[in-house]
């Protein structure tokens, strides 16, 4: 069953229960903004969450138009079952235009290929079925070309990967210092540097936020818990900031 993140009379943001939560496989959020009769669904996964969601999103209600894929960024918990979402809608697919080349190796059909929208590195508003969502960038949180979306309606910002947590059974944050442990390694290895953080972090404070919903654990919901990962964000050294140690030559393990 989708939990429900926001509603009103003309909109919902929902959030699939993930699919693809076994052995190695990444757990991943996946989620929904159905606005009239039309939907947006974020990161919508690899192949062994498609049927499931394909299945949820059937379920919401008959008549939702699936009109928009948002691909936060290139990795394969995000993308690899791209070609199989175009088979079976109508949608068109949102992905940073760095990666707009490489899509296609994950075995996208030539005849899709029109209905993959670059967007430009500075962002842009979209309309779903009147709604406006605004593509945001978060470049190098972690991938090169990376965008975040935020929601004005439902003032949710899905945050792709920044923010990402594992290990915890709970779905929204109860207490900040508790849940840093469950987030830390991971920024601080995935996230590129302070100073991509930083500037984030002062894009993100001109927007009224409830709800901050990354693509992997649990959700950050009122105005406080979203400062304060705001804020813990902006003072995090991660990636380059801390890996100039790593940089040296294995120590050889052969016999010469
Ligand atoms: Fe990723």
């Amino acid at each position: 069953m989708p939990t429900s993140l926001y509603q009103d009379d003309l909109h919902r943001n929902l959030l699939l229960e993930d699919a693809s939560d076994e052995g190695l496989a990444v757990q991943s959020n996946h989620h929904v903004i159905v606005h009239g009769d039309q939907a947006m669904l974020l990161d919508p996964g690899g192949h062994k969450s498609f049927e499931r969601i394909h299945f949820d999103i059937q379920s919401l209600s008959p008549g939702i138009r699936l009109r928009y894929l948002f691909l936060s960024h290139q990795d394969p918990d995000i993308l690899a079952a791209t070609n199989s979402w175009l088979m079976v809608s109508q949608a068109e697919a949102l992905i940073s235009t760095l990666w707009l080349r490489f899509l296609p190796h994950f075995g996208l059909d030539t005849d899709f290929e029109s209905r993959i929208i670059p967007l430009p590195d500075q962002g842009t508003w979209l309309d779903l079925g009147g709604a406006p969502l605004v593509a945001l960038p978060a470049h190098f949180l972690h991938a090169c070309g990376n965008f975040q979306l935020y929601d004005p309606r439902a003032k949710i910002l899905y945050s792709g990967d920044l923010g990402a947590s594992f290990g915890m059974d709970y779905r929204v944050v109860s207490s900040f210092s508790a849940h840093v442990p469950l987030m830390e390694g991971f920024h601080r290895r995935y996230m590129a540097s302070n100073r991509a953080l930083r500037a984030w972090a002062q894009m993100i404070r001109h927007l009224d936020i409830e709800i901050i919903a990354p693509q992997h654990g649990a959700a950050f919901v009122g105005k406080e818990m979203c400062q304060r990962f705001i804020t813990w964000c902006e003072n995090l050294t991660c990636g380059c900031d801390l890996m100039t140690d790593l940089f040296t030559i294995p120590t050889p393990t052969h016999q010469s």
